[in-house]
């Protein structure tokens, strides 16, 4: 039987919004010259959203291109039927070689010997060369253009190189500092690029999130560098960096809820969760809702946080637990067991966004999102079946 969002009645949940991830695609695609390809990164379950739903969804608008962080989610991915282009964009142990030849995936070649060791095993593996342009993290180094391009060229004829790529590290950056490194990073690699030109390599990108929307088009260097964007938070609608602006319409599309399992009257003075760290003012009605910190609901926020209950904002008091935290329902009108609580999202007139929550917790949505585990459901409302009644 097909239930409507408003039945979903689990321990803790999270609802996806596919039609604004498609919403989101399309608005960021809009934002970018015409000729630019998206390649939708889909890593850590595309960010917590469900990778398959999202590949098939995007697939489904034309997508033909996907990258992942490891093998095991590119491997997931080719067995669920996505077809396409899967970049494996960090390292995968060269004993795997035989898996990416034979499911057609392509791997970042992360260093100059890690090349070698999977070019030793005989399989001409599809691949793309990771560039380190100053994020120092991963890739052949591009101080020297000729040396970085001798290397790919030197490859070429022994695995199947498909592209090259970088990485900026402060695309999503405001100030002029950098403004200045991002160029610098661009300039490094397109030196590469231009030393590789005679290899016709189909995919040359270097553009994140935010790189697309705030560089792509940047004059300053007089032309851009390749033609695709690896789009990742922006596709999920959320901010690179607080300060940053997405275009007009691009939103989350994920919410998350619990319910409550107990409301309890407390007399003045009684005290809440592990340690006793909130202790009642007044008398109180303190709500239990079933998420905790395993459910991936920072601890951080315990004492600070808030959750959404039928419009209002019910504060987080005592220590979150690890499947369960307590609120103050005090001031909120009939609240009763297996009401719907949101801890992220929209909740009548409230709205609280993964970013507004990675604010309170001093660090990225990206954090936010990813950081919801596993035992977390996540539903599709329209398409939520439910087995039994
Ligand atoms: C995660 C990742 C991206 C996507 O970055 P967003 O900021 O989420 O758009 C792009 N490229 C690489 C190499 C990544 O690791």
């Amino acid at each position: 039987m097909e239930v409507k969002v408003d039945q979903i009645e689990k321990r803790s949940w999270v609802e996806v919004d596919l039609g604004q991830i498609e919403k989101n695609y399309n608005m960021y695609k809009a934002s970018l010259p015409k000729d630019v390809d998206i390649m939708a990164v889909i890593k850590a379950d595309a960010y917590g959203h469900g990778d398959v739903k999202v590949a098939t969804l995007l697939s489904s608008l034309g997508v033909k291109l996907f990258a992942v962080s490891n093998i095991d989610e590119a491997v997931g991915l080719r067995n669920a039927g996505i077809n396409g282009e899967i970049l494996i964009l960090g390292y995968s142990s060269p004993i795997y070689a035989r898996t990416l030849y034979y499911l057609g995936l392509t791997q970042a070649i992360v260093s100059e010997e890690y090349a070698l060791a999977l070019a030793k095993t005989g399989y001409e593996i599809k691949c793309q060369f990771a560039v380190d342009t100053g994020m120092n993290r991963i890739g052949i180094l591009s101080g020297d253009a000729e040396e970085a391009a001798s290397i790919i060229r030197e490859y070429s004829t022994k695995l199947n190189v498909t592209g090259i790529f970088t990485h900026l590290c402060v695309a999503d950056g405001s100030n002029e500092d950098d403004r200045n490194f991002t160029l610098d990073q661009l300039q490094r690699f397109k030196a590469v690029v231009d030393k590789i030109d005679c290899l016709h390599l189909p995919y040359i990108h270097c553009y994140n999130s935010a790189g697309g929307l705030y560089h792509l088009t940047d004059n300053s260097l007089n032309q851009s560098i390749g033609n695709i964007v690896r789009l990742g938070i922006a596709l999920y609608g959320l901010k690179p960096d607080r300060d940053n602006k997405l275009p007009e319409g691009i939103k989350p599309a994920m919410a998350w809820k619990s319910v409550i399992s107990r409301v309890q009257k407390l007399p003045e003075g009684a005290t809440v969760s592990y340690g006793r760290t909130f202790t009642t003012k007044r008398p109180s009605l303190i709500a239990t809702v079933t998420t905790g910190y395993a459910d991936g609901y920072n601890r951080h926020l315990s004492n600070r946080g808030f959750v959404m209950i039928k419009g209002h904002k019910a504060p987080i008091v005592g220590r979150i637990c690890m499947d369960q935290t307590m609120v103050d329902v005090t001031d909120i009108p009939g609240v009763k067991m297996s009401d719907v609580v949101v801890l992220m999202g929209e909740c009548g007139n409230q709205n609280y966004t993964a970013d507004d929550m990675a604010a309170d917790l001093d660090t990225i949505g990206y954090e936010v999102i990813c950081n919801i585990s596993k035992r977390v459901q996540r539903f599709y409302p329209k398409t939520v079946i439910r087995k039994n009644k």
